[in-house]
């Protein structure tokens, strides 16, 4: 095995091959990257070879590979932050990692060397670090991929498999303060099932979203949330886990996120927002099912305080209203909500106003 940092080579840009880098108010998602990647490839007799940066390039893959038959591929989405201190920070790294091997066992592709890879990481985010915006609402995401590559048709394990590590400079999501967003949730799709996928980054779990998130657009929403099972529960929203800050039948706060049972995406900013909610120790927070009747019901009896999204894009993306079976709820908002109180938090430990465990200096 020969995944590892001390064999890492590191070829960089010549001058005429670095890119120019985008203005930080045109960053769209996604469409500008920085000027090197890193590859990892693998195969079944040789295991691991040497990481390799480089500059950014196509891929050379044989149309029989099977990443582009039988969608053996996965990936994740983590970020790193330029501090107001100037210093360079991941945000729990080893999470996102170890959710990659996860997705990596699933998809029969093979098992690498956490930590190794980290370093890996740390090293192309240093070398493309100018390009991380000089703002405290910008970042670069790190799109870690991996695809199986070889050049046969047969369903079976790869044999053959490239690992490899691409950056975007990314602007702030909501350019003004928090835009709460409309929901569709119509329980004819569904995102995930039991014994499927859904709680791993693939991507052929994405594919199948694209029309139903396209379909909601054109009704007038911004994002799907995903229910599941004849009792309507609540799974995600969009690309983001859901949580729900309700007052209980004995008027106590409680914020509610549906459980890891293997529906949902295990994300890294859920789990954060879990663990400082335990730490202030201010309101119950609970892992539990939960439905759309009880969210009604909630309405109804005004204890419904809050609805918001969760994950590394925007941290939290509050619900404005939830379209379901004819009927618009309109989600109370406030300015001093929780979800405003979690952006904060994240904030200060994402660009280093506050010392924290969870980010990694590069
Ligand atoms: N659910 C889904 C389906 C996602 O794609 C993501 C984004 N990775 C999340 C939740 C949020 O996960 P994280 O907080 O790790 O970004």
């Amino acid at each position: 095995m020969e995944d590892r940092y001390s064999d890492l080579e590191v070829k960089t840009c010549t001058p005429d091959q670095l890119h120019p880098k985008p203005d930080t108010s045109s960053l769209v998602f996604g469409k500008y990257f920085t000027d090197h990647m890193l590859e990892v490839p693998w195969n079944s007799q040789k295991g691991w070879m040497k990481p390799v940066i480089s500059p950014i390039h196509d891929l050379q893959i044989h149309p029989a590979a099977k990443v582009l038959h039988y969608a053996i591929e996965l990936f994740e989405g983590m970020k790193a932050y330029r501090g107001e201190d100037g210093r360079i920070r991941l945000f729990r790294p080893d999470r996102n990692m170890a959710r990659m091997l996860n997705t990596a066992k699933r998809a029969s592709l093979p098992a690498f060397d956490a930590d190794e890879m980290i370093k890996c990481i740390k090293k192309l985010v240093q070398i493309d670090k100018e390009w991380i915006p000089h703002s405290t609402t910008s970042s670069l995401y790190i799109r870690p991929t991996f695809i199986a590559t070889d050049p046969s048709l047969g369903v079976a394990s790869p044999n053959q498999a490239l690992l490899y590590v691409i950056l975007c400079p990314v602007g702030p999501y909501f350019t003004s303060g928090l835009k709460p967003i409309s929901l569709m949730a119509d329980p004819q799709y569904v995102r995930s099932w039991p014994g499927g996928c859904g709680a791993l980054k693939m991507g052929a779990n994405y594919a199948p979203t694209i029309f139903i998130q396209k379909k909601s657009e054109l009704l007038g929403h911004q994002q799907v949330l995903w229910l599941y099972g004849s009792d309507h529960q609540l799974t995600e929203v969009g690309t983001m886990n859901i949580f729900v800050f309700m007052k209980n039948k004995n008027g106590e706060k409680e914020l509610v996120t549906p459980p890891l049972d293997g529906l949902i995406l295990p994300g890294v900013t859920r789990l954060s927002l879990l663990e400082l909610a335990r730490e202030w120790k201010e309101f119950n927070v609970v892992e539990r099912t939960i439905t759309m009747k009880e969210v009604i019901q909630a309405h109804e009896e005004e204890r419904l305080l809050e609805i918001f999204g969760a994950g590394t894009a925007c941290v939290v993306c509050p619900v404005a209203s939830i379209s379901y079976q004819g009927h618009e709820y309109t989600i109370p908002s406030t300015e001093s909500s929780l979800s405003q109180r979690f952006y904060k938090a994240m904030g200060d430990i994402h660009y280093g106003r506050l010392q924290h465990r969870w980010a990694v200096e590069v």
